[in-house]
């Protein structure tokens, strides 16, 4: 991962979701096949690998600015999402990685080597699971289609780091446009939005195009696109402050109508929305929610509404009550959940997080556990595992635990996060620098990162084989740094 610092400083933004676009020009609206041919200059300007670096640098950095969703039920979800729309996409390198901002705002974005983000926004906006999924295939359009390296020739002559003024706007979506300091920086980078714009149109009207075909492929109704962008264009409406990504891509009349013509010539039979969409929503708007008992009252509302027959209202009553203390009610209202749909993995974790929180410990541990035989990788119920025995002062069981999952999940910050904390009590002094090493290599705090290491080698002794997997990293943290000096 060599880049010339010349390079890196024309790149393009590849998008901050969005496309605006006017109606297509008929040369472009027939099929899938007229696609302009990748791999040519694209290509030899900017290898995969060349992205693949270059992408994970920009997550880091995004991941140091911004506060993200930790929650595993949310992470899982979106990534077991878009994974399975990427199987029937055009994507050829399907190594992705995905952040979740904490941001009520609408705003998603594709980045070069496979980074895909969301804000908690997107949840609260898109209505059903084929809406949201109609918003993450625009986003791995972008990505299968290379807009990032195939801008490369057109933004030469930009002399603005582009990735640094993309950092700036998807900070500032997930600031919500509020924050004076968070303002002042995006307006130094307006001018790189700005000369973004002109080149993304193309590239918009592509997305949408092979996106929609993705959505079809994958089995939802291709109509979901259209109605998101029909709801896009009520927000911007009606809001005193739209959101980002909105305002460097407006939706307008054109793009709507295009989009809803394709999607009637395509076959429209398909799936519309999920329980499990619904119940993750319903995690989104408890977040954001002023407080459970608030939430508790929405969730009782929407519930009361359909005869208590709403899984994820009932789903999202259970966790305010819970949240609210009152464990009780909450099993109540639980029951019947838990009846229906006992097998699902947020429905068992419901329950598991009703008895830990009531007190009764083992019985949370003994549900985990039973569901894990079923799915023995699965990465919520793990973490569940690893903080249930925490909790429980078990402390080295749950230290394997959580090394399990470090292995399964190296590139996730809040993993190693809780690892550092749970080997601090478990006694493993060593895993501890080396996971909070971890953790700041991938939010971008590399002094924090080297010291830990540091610290890692003077405890590694005459263990050399440790020394050596250290003295790797310390390499690996080196050239990291070469490359975020580079924006
Ligand atoms: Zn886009």
């Amino acid at each position: 991962m060599h880049f010339r610092k010349q390079l890196v400083r024309t790149l393009v933004p590849v998008l901050i979701l969005g496309g605006s676009l006017g109606p297509l020009p008929q040369s472009m609206a027939s099929s899938e096949f007229n696609l302009p041919s990748l791999g040519d200059t694209s290509a030899s300007i900017m290898s995969r690998e060349q992205e693949y670096q270059l992408g994970r640098a920009w997550v880091s950095m995004l991941r140091g600015a911004v506060r993200t969703m930790d929650d595993p039920l949310l992470k899982d979800y979106v990534e077991s999402h878009v994974y399975s729309l990427a199987e029937t996409s055009q994507l050829t390198d399907r190594r992705l990685t995905f952040v979740i901002v904490e941001s009520p705002q609408l705003n998603a974005f594709a980045a070069p080597g496979g980074v895909i983000g969301v804000n908690g926004g997107l949840f609260l906006n898109a209505q059903t699971e084929a809406e949201f999924a109609s918003v993450m295939a625009h986003e791995l359009a972008h990505l299968s289609q290379r807009h990032f390296a195939r801008n490369l020739e057109q933004q030469q002559r930009m002399r603005i780091p582009v990735m640094t003024a993309m950092l700036a706007s998807v900070i500032l979506a997930a600031a919500g446009g509020g924050d004076a300091g968070f303002a002042a920086l995006a307006s130094t980078q307006a001018a790189a939005i700005q000369e973004q714009r002109r080149f993304s149109r193309q590239n918009e009207q592509e997305a949408d195009r092979v996106g929609l075909l993705n959505l079809q492929q994958a089995g939802y109704d291709p109509r979901a696109m259209p109605d998101m962008f029909e709801r896009l264009a009520r927000i911007s409406r009606f809001s005193q402050t739209p959101p980002e990504f909105l305002l460097t891509h407006p939706v307008n009349q054109s793009r709507i109508a295009d989009s809803r013509n394709r999607a009637e010539q395509l076959a429209a039979e398909g799936r519309l929305d999920s329980i499990d969409y619904q119940m993750m929503r319903a995690r989104v708007q408890l977040h954001h929610e002023q407080s459970p008992g608030l939430a508790a009252q929405r969730f009782r509302l929407l519930l009361d509404e359909h005869q208590g027959e709403h899984a994820a209202a009932r789903y999202g009553l259970t966790l305010a009550l819970i949240r609210a203390g009152q464990y009780e009610e909450a099993g109540r209202v639980l029951e019947p959940l838990l009846q229906a749909r006992g097998n699902s993995v947020p429905v068992v974790m419901a329950a598991a997080e009703l008895d830990a929180s009531a007190g009764r410990m083992d019985q949370a541990l003994a549900r985990i556990e039973s569901r894990l035989q079923v799915n023995p990788d699965n990465f919520p119920l793990l973490q569940a595992k690893a903080d249930l025995l925490l909790r429980s002062g078990k402390h080295a069981q749950s230290a394997q635990v959580i090394d399990q999952l470090a292995r399964q999940r190296a590139d996730d910050p809040d993993i190693w996060y809780l690892a550092a904390e749970i080997r601090g009590l478990a006694g493993n002094i060593l895993g501890v620098h080396l996971a909070r090493a971890e953790y700041f290599m991938l939010t971008s705090d590399l002094d924090q990162a080297e010291e830990q290491l540091g610290l890692a080698l003077d405890r590694a002794g005459n263990d050399y084989v440790q020394a050596a997997r250290i003295n790797t990293r310390m390499q690996d943290l080196s050239n990291h740094r070469a490359l975020l000096k580079s924006f």
